[in-house]
């Protein structure tokens, strides 16, 4: 069977009508979110079976997808071209000036111009980029509550939650068992705040990743034979802020930033369990 070469292939498949019976916002949601893994084609009822069958395995190979994650951004680039930039940067606490708007990710300047191009303060990491994308052309904006939730909590968590641990909560744990500077240069280097100590952990550090979808990681340092534990929390807001598929992406992505952090400091051995 073919392999679909990007999303746009799987888009042009799709009735596009953003009928949202996949419960995906728009049919380019679906085919992004299917591309990245987070939702299967045969989701989208309205797809004949040969549609289905000619994708179905290719599609749902997590690997495979993730190698195509920068197509999907360069659709989500063109995309840009279609929104009123000056508007959703009001509606998502960002700025609009000189044709780009500019938000703060991780406490650094990360900007799109009106034909999609991006230009960071900080490394374009995909995994990064894609979320910055979402928030900017569907994030309600809402400001944080302070009630926070672990991913399995939020809308749809749940059953991404496994994949979420492996690519997101125990590489983080790992980095933070062997550089045990990471909560420090959280702080210094990508604007964290140590907060109050929550859910009994020994360390409580909020980050933002885009500036209405706070993340508080909490770490529990071993105790008593215990192992320690690491457990990223989310504003009871991020599902609106945000699609999950694109909160997946943020925790994936910053696990992937501070293992690189990590390797920069001299510490190889956080590489072993990749
Ligand atoms: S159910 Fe199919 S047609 Fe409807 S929004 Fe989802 S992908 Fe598009």
């Amino acid at each position: 069977m073919p392999r679909p070469k990007n999303a746009m292939e799987l888009f042009k498949l799709l009735d596009q009508s953003n009928c949202r019976e996949c419960g995906a916002k728009t049919c380019l949601a679906f085919a992004g979110a299917v591309y990245q893994g987070h939702k299967k084609i045969r989701e989208c009822p309205k797809l004949d079976q040969a549609a289905i069958d000619r994708f179905c395995d290719e599609s749902e190979n997590q690997g495979s997808l993730e190698q195509n994650r920068d197509d999907y951004l360069a659709i989500l680039q063109n995309e840009i071209g279609k929104i009123d930039l000056a508007q959703a940067a009001e509606r998502v606490g960002a700025v609009f000036a000189g044709g780009k708007l500019t938000l703060k990710v991780l406490g650094k300047d990360f900007s799109v111009d009106i034909s999609g191009k991006l230009s960071a303060d900080i490394h374009i990491n995909p995994w990064v980029a894609v979320p910055f994308f979402d928030y900017i052309r569907q994030g309600k904006g809402l400001p944080a509550t302070g009630n926070w939730l672990s991913f399995r909590e939020l809308k749809d968590g749940k059953e991404r939650y496994p994949l979420f641990q492996k690519r997101c909560e125990v590489p983080l744990k790992q980095v933070a068992d062997t550089y045990t500077d990471l909560f420090d240069d959280l702080v210094r280097i990508f604007g964290g705040k140590q907060v109050d100590k929550q859910f009994e952990s020994d360390i409580s550090v909020v980050l933002h990743p885009l500036p209405r979808v706070p993340i508080m990681i909490c770490y529990w340092l071993p105790e008593d034979g215990l192992e320690s534990s690491l457990n990223l929390y989310f504003d009871d807001t991020a599902n609106q802020n945000l699609t999950i598929g694109s909160v997946f992406s943020l925790g994936a992505g910053l696990s992937q930033m501070f293992e690189k952090l990590a390797l920069r400091h001299g510490f190889a051995e956080v590489l072993s369990f990749r």
